[in-house]
């Protein structure tokens, strides 16, 4: 929809002309699912259970999700204001963004990074200023601390990067943020955190030892615990900060369920461990491989891996999926294929080198 015109009521132009947020094709039971970045697990027994003794779905949640948040101040050792909780780490974004945006304000992220983004930015009103990764598919720093005006409102860094892959160094977002103003919220986006192997990358769970109040940490439920389907994130960041997205928050979104099966993927942490690094050793292997068929694939720290694949990503797209492998290509610029089950990787192989020699 492009034309405000056509709706029967006013809506704002900018809404009009927005397209919903697009998800990963989903797949047939025929087909691995290798398109949204989930974990191919299935859920841990103990959490399948909690979700079974279910709570009563005739009372609202606590909108504060205080157990979980109990839970999570104690894993991290922090005071229990320093967390805040929401229906996944998309809507506490929203929150943030929302929090410290008005109209003609900026939001500057990396592009190509994760596609809601843009979409939340111009939900908040805000302008977003899109700063191109380098040749290696990472954050330019230089460049974004560069585009920052006084019209910035909030600096979204994500480490790894959705969906290239690499990571922001430490050293590299201790600088940054630095040399940005003590007052720019920036939001270090660490959906991926948990599959990260590189030691130098940043860690979010640091900056908050070093007290940052401007710097927001989001992790989410929904990759390295399984929890997609529940919808459950969080953020780590100074207590009246998440104040401020806390009351843009759209009251009772986390559910009870939601809650509990967080809170006992927390009490199974080892064994989620356990199987993150199991995914992690999967995506080691297959970058290793693709690599070497000749596809330049950047550093991988999230589960998945890219394949810059240009003008041809549609095209390769279709050959994955007539191999029964639904992947995520981006129009132009690249395939994002998420790590699945041990059998898909032969598989996204097998079409990988198939297709590598047909790259202009
Ligand atoms: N950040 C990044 C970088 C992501 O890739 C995703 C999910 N695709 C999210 C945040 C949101 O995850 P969720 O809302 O499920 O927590």
């Amino acid at each position: 929809m492009t034309d405000a015109s056509d709706i029967p009521v006013r809506v704002r132009a900018e809404i009009a002309a927005l397209p919903p947020y697009r998800q990963g094709r989903q797949a047939g039971a025929d087909a691995y699912k290798l398109s949204s970045n989930e974990n191919p697990f299935d859920p841990l027994p103990g959490v399948v259970e909690v979700l079974r003794e279910s709570v009563g779905v005739n009372r609202y949640p606590d909108a504060a999700a205080t157990l979980l948040r109990q839970r999570l101040a104690a894993r991290y050792d922090v005071d229990v204001s320093r967390v805040h909780i929401g229906a996944g780490s998309v809507s506490i974004l929203a929150q943030l963004v929302q929090a410290v945006s008005t109209p003609g304000d900026e939001v500057v992220y990396a592009w190509r990074s994760f596609e809601a983004y843009p979409w939340l930015t111009v939900l908040a009103g805000a302008t977003g200023v899109q700063v191109p990764l380098t040749r290696d598919a990472r954050h330019d720093l230089d460049a974004m601390a560069a585009a920052v005006t006084d019209r910035t409102r909030a600096v979204i860094v994500c480490s790894p990067n959705n969906p290239t892959g690499p990571v922001v160094s430490q050293a590299e977002f201790d600088a940054f943020v630095a040399r940005m103003p003590a007052d720019l919220l920036i939001i270090l986006d660490e959906a991926y955190a948990e599959f990260v192997t590189d030691p130098d990358a940043v860690d979010g769970t640091r900056i908050l030892a070093a007290e940052q109040p401007n710097v927001v940490v989001l992790r989410t439920f929904s990759k390295a615990f399984g929890l997609a389907g529940l919808r459950v994130g969080y953020a780590l960041g100074h207590p009246r900060v998440l104040d401020a997205a806390r009351s843009t928050a759209i009251p009772l979104s986390v559910t009870g369920q939601s809650e509990v099966a967080a809170i006992a993927s927390l009490q199974l942490e080892d064994e989620l461990r356990e199987r993150v690094g199991v995914i992690a050793e999967r995506r080691d292997r297959l970058a290793a491989a693709l690599r070497e068929t000749g596809w330049r694939v950047p550093q991988a720290q999230g589960n998945f891996v890219w394949l810059p694949a240009g003008e041809a990503s549609m095209t390769i797209a279709t050959a994955f999926e007539d191999a029964g492998l639904i992947v995520r290509p981006f129009d132009g610029d690249g395939i994002r294929i998420s790590v699945g089950e041990e059998e898909s990787v032969e598989k996204v192989l097998h079409v990988a080198a198939s297709v590598v020699r047909d790259l202009p």
